[in-house]
C-alpha cells in the first residue's frame, strides 16, 4: 500500500502538465478531487496503484466543464414526469425561442403604435381565442397563479374550500400553506369524503372573498364520496355576489375525448369566474401559470405587485406562444405530451419490437416485449391507466437493479423502471430517434460488465 500511495504523482506536477490546455482553477479542482479519491481508494483496498490518474483528471475536467442539466431518455412511461422536466417542447416552439432570444425582440414594445407594450399581450389574444375567456394572463407557474389570485382577491379575508380538496400536489405545494402565506384565511367546509353545496352556503359570511375549488390532481376518491360541481359552485357565487375560482391543476386547453377532463373553456362556460392551470402539464408547453377569467378579476390581478414578481421571461412567452399557435393551427396532436398520450397502442408496440430487434446481438442480455400500463403523471388524470408496451430486460449476470443504475450513468442517461427481476423500458415515452442511444447505452453497459 505504501508503494501504491507513493506512485501517486505530485499534485503540482499533474497541474503543470495540464496547464494551458484548460482553465487553471478547473485543473486545480479536478486534480485535488481525483488525487484525493485515488488515495482513498488505495487505502480502502479498492485499487492497487495510481495508474490511469492523468486520464481520470482529464475526464473530471471535462465533467466540470459540461452542463449538469442534460438530456435524459424517459423510459418510465410517465408522460408528464416532473422529475424529468415535465412537458417536452415541440421543436417549432423551441425554434421560436431561439429566434426571439438570440437577439432582440418586441417583448415589451408595441410595433404598431410605436410605444411601450405588454409582454403578456403576445399570448393573451390567443388564449382568449382558444378558450373564450374574457381576459388572460400568465405568470411563472401555476403555484404562482394560485398565490397571486389568493393574495390579490382574498388577503385578510376568507376563502371557502372543501376539506376534500386541501391537497398536497408534491414538492411542498400544499393548499393550506399557500393559503396562509398569501394572507388569505382558510375556511374549510364539509368532510374529507363529502362536501355539499349547503356546506359552502352555510359558511358564507361578511368576510367571504372567494369560493375556491381545487383539482385533486394526484389522487381520486371512489366509494362514499361527493363533491360540489363547478356549476353548483358558480351559481352559488352568483347568488351571493362572491367570485368563484377553480385551480384546474393541469388544465386542458381544448376538450380531448378520452381524457375525461373539462377544458379551460368548458370550465369558464360553467360560470366559474377565474381558472388557473399549468403551462407544462397537459397543455404541453413551457413552465407557466395560466390564468383565465372575467375581465375585472384579471385586471385586479394585473395591478397587484405580485404580478410583477411572478412575471415570465421572453423564452417562456416565445415557447408558450408557439405552442398555443399549434393549437390554433389544429396541430395540437403534434405536441409531444398529447402525442404520447394519444398514440395508438400499435405504434408503441412497433417501437418496442424494433428496439428488441436492435438489442438482439448484445451478449448476456435477454429482451422481450411485454404489455403493461403507463401513467400520465405530473398530477394529472390520476385515474387514467394507458395500455403500453415495454421492452423487458433480463441480464445473465446483472440484476435488474444494477442494470437500471448503470443505464442512469450512460450518456445520455436512460431511465427505466424495475419490476421484480426485470428492467422495463416503456416505449410510450421514448421517442423514435432515441432508440439508437438506448442500444448504445446497453451495449456499453453489458460490455463493461464482461471485462
Ligand atoms: C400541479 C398543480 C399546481 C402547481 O402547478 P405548477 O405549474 O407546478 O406550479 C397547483 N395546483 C394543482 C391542483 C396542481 O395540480
Amino acid at each position: 500500500m505504501e508503494e501504491a500511495l507513493r506512485s501517486i504523482p505530485q499534485v503540482s506536477g499533474i497541474i503543470e502538465k495540464l496547464r494551458g490546455s484548460y482553465p487553471y482553477p478547473v485543473i486545480k479542482k479536478a486534480v485535488r478531487e481525483v488525487v484525493e479519491r485515488v488515495r482513498a481508494d488505495i487505502i480502502s483496498g479498492k485499487r492497487s496503484s495510481a495508474e490511469g490518474i492523468y486520464e481520470e483528471v482529464e475526464e473530471k475536467i471535462k465533467e466540470l466543464l459540461s452542463p449538469r442539466l442534460k438530456k435524459v431518455i424517459n423510459a418510465t412511461g410517465v408522460v408528464i414526469n416532473t422529475n424529468l422536466g415535465r412537458a417536452p417542447l415541440h421543436p417549432d416552439a423551441l425554434e421560436h425561442v431561439r429566434e426571439v432570444s438570440v437577439g432582440y425582440s418586441n417583448l415589451e414594445y408595441d410595433l404598431l403604435r410605436r410605444r411601450r407594450g405588454s409582454r403578456n399581450s403576445h399570448v393573451e389574444e390567443i388564449l382568449k381565442e382558444l378558450t373564450g375567456a374574457e381576459s388572460a394572463l400568465i405568470v411563472n407557474n401555476n403555484a404562482g397563479a394560485v398565490f397571486l389570485i389568493l393574495s390579490a382577491l382574498a388577503k385578510g379575508k376568507e376563502v371557502i374550500i372543501s376539506r376534500g380538496e386541501l391537497v398536497e400536489i408534491g414538492g411542498s405545494f400544499r393548499i393550506p400553506d399557500i393559503m396562509s402565506s398569501s394572507g388569505a384565511r382558510l375556511r374549510e367546509v364539509g368532510t374529507t369524503n363529502r362536501t355539499r353545496i349547503e356546506d359552502y352556503e352555510r359558511a358564507i359570511g361578511e368576510d367571504t372573498a372567494l369560493l375556491m375549488k381545487v383539482h385533486k390532481s394526484n389522487f381520486y376518491m371512489v366509494g362514499f364520496a361527493e363533491e360540489v360541481s363547478l356549476e353548483e359552485l358558480s351559481s352559488l357565487g352568483k347568488r351571493y355576489g362572491i367570485p368563484t375560482y377553480y385551480d384546474a391543476g393541469s388544465g386542458l386547453l381544448l376538450p380531448l375525448k378520452g381524457l375525461g377532463e373539462p377544458s379551460f373553456g368548458e370550465i369558464l362556460r360553467k360560470g366559474i369566474d377565474v381558472v388557473s392551470g399549468s403551462g407544462d402539464k397537459l397543455l404541453g408547453g413551457p413552465q407557466a401559470g395560466i390564468v383565465l377569467g372575467r375581465k375585472e378579476i384579471v385586471e385586479t390581478l394585473k395591478k397587484n405587485p405580485l404580478f410583477r414578481v411572478l412575471r415570465v421571461d421572453k423564452m417562456t412567452i416565445a415557447a408558450l406562444e408557439k405552442t398555443l399557435l399549434l393549437y390554433m393551427e389544429g396541430r395540437e396532436k403534434e405536441i409531444p405530451v398529447l402525442r404520447m398520450l394519444l398514440q395508438k397502442e400499435e405504434t408503441i408496440r412497433n417501437r418496442a419490437m424494433r428496439l428488441r430487434r436492435m438489442l438482439a446481438g448484445i451478449e448476456g442480455l435477454k429482451a422481450s416485449v411485454v404489455k403493461d400500463t403507463a401513467k400520465p403523471g405530473g398530477g394529472s388524470l390520476p385515474w387514467l391507466e394507458l395500455p403500453t408496451y415495454c421492452v423487458s430486460l433480463l441480464h445473465e449476470r446483472m440484476s435488474a437493479q444494477t442494470l437500471w443504475e448503470r443505464l442512469i450513468y450512460s450518456k445520455p442517461p436512460v431511465i427505466g423502471r424495475v419490476r421484480k427481476d426485470r428492467l422495463l423500458l416503456d416505449m410510450r415515452t421514448v421517442m423514435k430517434g432515441e432508440l439508437v442511444f438506448i442500444k448504445k447505452a446497453l451495449s456499453e453497459v453489458c460490455r463493461a460488465k464482461r471485462s
